[in-house]
């Protein structure tokens, strides 16, 4: 078995992979990273300031001023802060999916991010889930899993999951967010989503979420040894 490792989770929006990940970092004592989560501050803060999230100029003259800070409660749940405030609720607001996405196009926010996700990996054994964690942040990482969904299989989860939490919302509004998030996301200059060349793909349309888990643990014991 290896002793210090990392395993790279990358794919498109509502693929499932923080639920997924989030489960396998449990079940196999992991820490899990949601790097999605620091886009999302971002975003938020970018939101906040007022000013345009695709500006460029204007998002990268408010990073020095942000404090981001990813902790870590007793049960092992990632929560996000922006100074002293949790904004783990705030960044999951539909407004904010596309602030998010859209600062993350800009390379001084990702350049600014990168270190922050590293230092995770240096540090622990995580599961890191994102869009370029296999192809940039950890081109390295033991494992690399690209999982991923049809676009309307991805709409209908996240629509229940957004409708659980009381948020309301359409299958229609979720999946033009999706389709939008996914063009942005895999069109843009810097770190593009895409499969890395020895990444596993894992596509989950035809699964729930059970035998999702179940597939993603097959593939983690045979690649790295690990029981569970
Ligand atoms: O994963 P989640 O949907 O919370 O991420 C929000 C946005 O942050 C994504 O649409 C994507 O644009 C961006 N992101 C990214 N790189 C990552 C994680 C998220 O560009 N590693």
């Amino acid at each position: 078995m290896i002793e210090h490792f990392a395993i790279a989770i990358d794919g498109p929006s509502g693929a499932g992979k923080s639920s997924l990940a989030r489960r396998a970092a449990a079940h196999f004592g992991l820490i899990y990273v949601d790097t999605g989560a620091i886009y999302r501050c971002v975003g938020l803060a970018a939101k906040r300031a007022g000013i345009n999230t695709r500006d460029a100029q204007a998002v990268q003259a408010i990073l020095p001023s942000l404090d981001i800070r990813m902790l870590y409660n007793v049960t092992g749940e990632q929560r996000m802060y922006l100074g002293d405030e949790d904004v783990s609720s705030d960044i999951r607001l539909p407004e904010i999916s596309i602030c998010a996405s859209n600062v993350s196009a800009h390379p001084a926010v990702r350049a600014y991010l990168l270190e922050m996700q590293r230092k995770m990996a240096r540090e622990h054994n995580v599961i890191m889930d994102g869009r370029d964690i296999g192809t940039v942040v950890l081109p390295d990482a033991e494992l690399k899993i690209f999982l991923t969904a049809s676009a309307e299989a991805r709409a209908q989860r996240r629509m229940l999951e957004l409708q659980g939490k009381g948020i309301d919302t359409t299958f229609e509004d979720v999946l033009k967010d999706i389709e939008l998030r996914d063009y942005q996301d895999t069109h843009r200059a810097e770190a593009p989503l895409r499969q890395a060349e020895d990444a596993v793909l894992l596509d989950t349309t035809e699964f729930n979420f059970d035998e999702s888990f179940g597939l993603l643990c097959q593939i983690i014991r045979e690649r790295l040894g690990l029981i569970g």
